[in-house]
């Protein structure tokens, strides 16, 4: 007999992992603004070159880290989100695995840089290929500042399966209207190849989407609110007339996260029936608000599908809001009118 297990080294399982959290540039940009939302931020900074290829840098103004747990967050499993199993079922931040760091240090060639606000100095931290490479004490300002250089650097396959970078670079700006949409009181930049893309001061709901699409889309928009036992809805639709030809301008947040979810966005257009024409999808930014134990994150590794206890009655909530806030918008004033 002879035995033929083993257990894999640390960075090999790191590695493995690596490849269901990122996928491409845009999820390194999407875990680390998660993460400085987490830490806190008010203002975050998001550094991008060559598309995310060689450069994602992320710059929080948030909690930072102490030295130690300047290290310890490169561990895989390490978190100082969630400490049991059922905290999994009552989540109040974006991240809790304790996976992407670990994953990303894995894969690409890493600086983090953090200073809390009690501390005098700061820790600068090296890695590459999941090994710390040099850590010092640095001056630095409060919060925390993430560089991932060359991703999948020592995954040849992977970064030949990269897409153009006008595809890349798609991807990365959707990352970062989703995760700006969502947090519209924190005020967010983004740097690509040094011109600039967004400057976002804080502000509410209206003025991010009008600061992300355009002066336009101010009047467009209708808003909606609806609050039940099981949710509450708030957000804008587009008014009928400026339904697009492309699907595209279409968003959920649950809990303030960004979420697909093909069964909700029925309930939306199917609101929209009869007022706008075959082929065209309604634009929206909806906010649905439910209590964090009616709804199972933990399906998917990059948190875009959820799992809702009750999707039905949710879908006919949704509709009927809909349905209703539109209806005050286009009919009553004509029903008024002949009263
Ligand atoms: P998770 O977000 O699931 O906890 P990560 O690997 O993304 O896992 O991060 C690991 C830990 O590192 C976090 O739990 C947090 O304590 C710390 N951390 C990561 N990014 C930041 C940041 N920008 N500011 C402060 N702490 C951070
Ligand atoms: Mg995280």
């Amino acid at each position: 007999m002879s035995d033929i297990i083993q257990l894999l080294p640390d960075h090999v399982a790191n590695q493995i992992a690596a490849g269901e959290v990122v996928q491409r540039p845009s999820s390194v940009v999407k875990e680390l603004l998660e993460n400085a939302i987490d830490a806190g931020a008010t203002s975050i900074k998001l550094i991008v070159k060559d598309s995310g290829r060689t450069l994602v840098q992320v710059i929080d103004n948030g909690k930072g880290m102490s030295v130690t747990d300047a290290r310890l967050c490169f561990e895989r499993h390490a978190t100082s989100k969630i400490q049991k199993a059922e905290d999994l079922f009552n989540l109040q931040t974006k991240g809790f695995r304790g996976e992407a760091l670990a994953s990303i240090a894995a894969i690409a060639h890493v600086e983090l840089k953090t200073k809390q606000e009690t501390e005098e100095l700061g820790t600068l931290i090296k890695i590459e290929g999941s090994a710390v490479t040099s850590q010092e004490s640095v001056s630095a300002s409060t919060g925390t500042s993430l560089s991932v250089k060359n991703l999948f650097y020592n995954i040849p396959a992977r970064r030949n399966f990269l897409k153009s970078n006008t595809v890349e670079t798609r991807h990365i700006v959707n990352e970062f209207q989703r995760v700006s949409l969502a947090h519209p009181s924190i005020a967010f930049s983004f740097h690509h190849n040094d011109s600039e893309i967004y400057v976002l001061p804080k502000g509410n709901l209206r003025q991010r989407i009008v600061s992300i699409l355009g002066k336009k889309t101010n009047e467009k928009l209708v808003p909606i609110s609806e609050a039940t036992d099981v949710v509450e809805i708030t957000g804008f639709v587009a008014k009928p007339e400026f339904a697009k030809k492309k699907r595209g301008e279409q968003f959920f947040f649950v809990n303030d996260r960004f979420i697909k979810n093909a069964y909700l966005n029925h309930a939306v257009t199917s609101a929209f029936e009869g007022l706008i024409s075959n082929g065209h999808f309604p634009t929206y930014f909806l906010f649905l608000n439910v209590p964090a134990k009616s709804i199972d994150i933990n399906i998917h590794p990059t948190k875009t599908e959820i799992k809702f206890d009750d999707e039905k009655t949710l879908y006919a909530i949704l509709r009927s809001t809909i349905k209703h806030s539109l209806g005050q918008y286009n009919v009553a004033p004509v029903l008024d009118f002949n009263r």
